[in-house]
């Protein structure tokens, strides 16, 4: 998977995804995640890529040319036009889901990291395919979002995390949120590590984990559960520990909050 970022900050994106899982894969030529300075792509002296909003009011615009011009190249060094997003608190939520339909459909990307209040809406006509958003809050930039669909698409790939289940049994994947993790001492701050977790029986420890996620799921995402669809359960068995779940889901909740922790 390749991945072009158009930024007025390509140093802070490149110390970030030079680290760790994802620098790792770029390392081993797993994925691609290129940079690209949107100033070099102005035709004045001063590299100036903002100016005034049409209309007035504050702050400042991105200019649609430099943006043009920087997009024209990346997509002439891919040799096609490349699917491109734009970063913006108007797009269309991130989520897992997004992240997968993103993986399935494409091997290149483009994505614009706006600043100031935004973008020429012209270049967004002409260029964007889509606007995807990290969620109804307004940061400064389109860098961080830019990163996070970057690091949860790259981590997808295969061979980036050492097998699949690393990132098919984790919170979202399939609207279920992760059971609790636990790790050395066995007590601590007089706090116990569940019992069974300590019991070396596999069966009865996946089981847990999977009634104490339906759990916290029920519990934090009421909205996220809705969508679990319960049909994929074949095998009465995995039916038998989601009623479990129901079951003391509703037991927690009937109980006076004193003795709820
Ligand atoms: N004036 C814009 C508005 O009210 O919709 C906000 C501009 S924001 C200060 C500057 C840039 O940060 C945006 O162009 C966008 O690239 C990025 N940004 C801010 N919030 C975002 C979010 N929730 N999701 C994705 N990108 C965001």
């Amino acid at each position: 998977m390749r991945i072009d970022i158009m930024t007025l900050f390509p140093d802070a994106i490149d110390a970030m995804m030079s680290q760790s899982i994802i620098g790792r894969a770029q390392a081993k030529g797993l994925v691609t995640i290129r940079t690209h300075q949107i100033r070099e792509f102005t035709t004045n002296k001063q590299m100036q890529v903002d100016d005034y909003p049409y209309g007035g009011g504050r702050g400042a615009v991105m200019q649609a040319d430099p943006l043009f011009r920087c997009w024209e190249h990346i997509c002439q060094e891919v040799g096609k036009r490349v699917h491109t997003i734009y970063l913006s608190p108007c797009g269309r939520v991130f989520t897992q889901e997004v992240a997968k339909e993103l993986k399935a459909s494409f091997d290149e990307l483009i994505l614009v990291c706006g600043h100031y209040e935004g973008v020429d809406e012209r270049f967004l006509e002409e260029c964007v395919d889509e606007e995807i958003s990290m969620g109804d809050f307004v940061l400064t930039g389109g860098e961080i979002p830019a990163m996070a669909v970057t690091d949860c698409l790259c981590r997808m790939v295969p061979g980036v995390l050492p097998e699949e289940a690393c990132y098919t049994e984790e919170s979202h994947w399939n609207h279920l949120l992760e059971y609790p993790q636990y790790s050395r001492p066995e007590e601590w701050h007089g706090r116990k590590v569940p019992a069974v977790l300590l019991s070396g029986h596999h069966g009865n420890v996946a089981d847990w984990r999977q009634k104490e996620s339906y759990k916290r799921t029920m519990t934090r995402r009421p909205d996220l559960f809705a969508l679990f669809d319960e049909k994929q359960l074949t095998t009465n068995h995995d039916r038998k520990i989601l009623s479990q779940a129901k079951e003391e889901y509703a037991a927690e909740q009937a109980a006076p909050p004193s003795s709820k922790t």
